[in-house]
């Protein structure tokens, strides 16, 4: 991440001062600069520039692993992060990765916020109980964060390890919310987050969500769509490296929309379909997908969908995942959280991700637009 501090690279910290002085904190000020100016505001000499320079991009390049060291780290653990629902994690090869970014997509109060409040109480149980060993950064774009609802699922769910308040209190300030209301406050927020990764000793990101500010800023403005890609790429780019970087599981929440068109080849023993498993919305060939179209799809490296099933029942599909085949599990919410439903079983066979048609609740229209 060019945003990378000045503040961790291994320079002189007279140098850091002054280059601070001059405005210059991250290693994207430094390379937006030429030599000369850096020459002019650093009062150094042209070699010294030229290091900081080499360091600051030395810093922004990934450096490669071999297959073998992530094996072995694999073996050590700390590689999959366990959802506690024994069937996906066991698609999963044990969960969901660390390192890369996981998507929840689904309808309205199908479950997206209950499962990322589920995962941040697992997040911060110790490594040998499943947990990760860390606290949680939970970005919230739409005030749906409840720290009421935290406790309950912790409480509900762990009574041995929450069964007082002081365990409890100490969950609670593992989890730090962060509440943005703008693209512009959630980048600027993204660009500064790696010093509080690290003091926090963050172990689990959510941002809940990925799509109602872009939605909310760039529809219906001109040349929005192209602003939006642009802002996406971008958005998703910084999340993979903190990702990387961190070796921490990235989890971002999305909306769905109707996509127009013919419909994907989708099936599902549990889906109320015509017979293709797509499922159709107004009866002119538009279908459920998740939301912010095929860059932003690919972009994500494993995506789950929630959908409703009859009655309360719902469904989580893995939709895309570079390790797991398309598979469906059901599952309910109760006051434990999200938890695997013991009575269902699925079997699906999926398509295209940037094509999934998604079962909406009966009878409601979700999503309108392309959008
Ligand atoms: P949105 O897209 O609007 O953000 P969402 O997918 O994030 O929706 P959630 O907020 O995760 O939806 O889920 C809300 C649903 O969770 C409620 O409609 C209810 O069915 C269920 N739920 C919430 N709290 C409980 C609880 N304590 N016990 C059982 N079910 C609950
Ligand atoms: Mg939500």
């Amino acid at each position: 991440m060019a945003a990378k501090r000045l503040q961790r690279l291994d320079i002189s910290d007279e140098l850091k001062e002054r280059l601070a002085r001059q405005g210059l904190t991250t290693c994207a000020d430094v390379l937006a600069k030429s030599p000369l100016e850096l020459m002019k505001l650093s009062g150094r000499s042209g070699l010294t520039v030229h290091d900081l320079v080499h360091r600051c991009c030395l810093s922004q390049a990934v450096k490669p692993v071999t297959a073998l060291h992530l094996l072995k780290s694999r073996e050590r653990g700390g590689t999959f992060f366990a959802t506690s629902l024994p069937d996906l994690d066991k698609v999963l090869h044990g969960g969901i990765p660390t390192a890369t970014m996981t998507e929840i997509a689904g309808p309205a109060g199908c479950g997206k916020t209950q499962f990322s409040m589920t995962l941040s109480v697992l997040a911060t149980l110790p490594v040998e109980d499943g947990g990760l060993g860390g606290g949680v950064v939970y970005i919230d774009t739409e005030g749906a964060f409840s720290a009421k609802r935290l406790l309950e699922i912790a409480q509900t769910r762990l009574p041995q390890q929450f069964q007082d308040d002081s365990s409890l209190k100490e969950l609670a300030s593992q989890v730090h919310i962060v509440s943005v209301q703008s693209c512009k406050n959630l980048m600027n927020r993204l660009q500064s987050i790696e010093e509080d990764l690290i003091q926090k000793k963050i172990k689990l990101m959510v941002l809940d969500s990925v799509a109602s500010l872009v939605r909310k800023e760039y529809s219906n403005v001109q040349g929005g769509m192209m602003r939006r890609t642009d802002f996406l790429a971008s958005e998703a780019a910084l999340l993979k490296y903190i990702a990387e970087t961190f070796s921490i599981p990235v989890i971002v929440t999305n909306q769905i929309t109707t996509r127009y068109g013919q419909r994907a080849p989708v099936s599902s023993p549990h889906t109320p379909d015509d017979g293709d498993g797509s499922v159709e919305v107004d009866g002119e060939g538009s279908y459920l997908t998740a939301a912010l179209g095929n860059t932003w799809s690919h972009s994500v490296n494993t995506r789950l969908i929630l959908q409703y099933l009859a009655g309360d029942r719902r469904q989580i599909l893995v939709a895309k995942s570079p390790v797991a085949p398309f598979t469906c599990f059901d599952f309910i919410i109760t006051k434990k959280g999200v938890e695997q439903d013991v009575q269902g079983q699925g079997h699906y066979k999926g398509t295209d991700p940037g094509k999934q048609a998604i079962q909406g609740r009966a009878g409601l229209s979700v999503g309108s637009t392309q959008w």
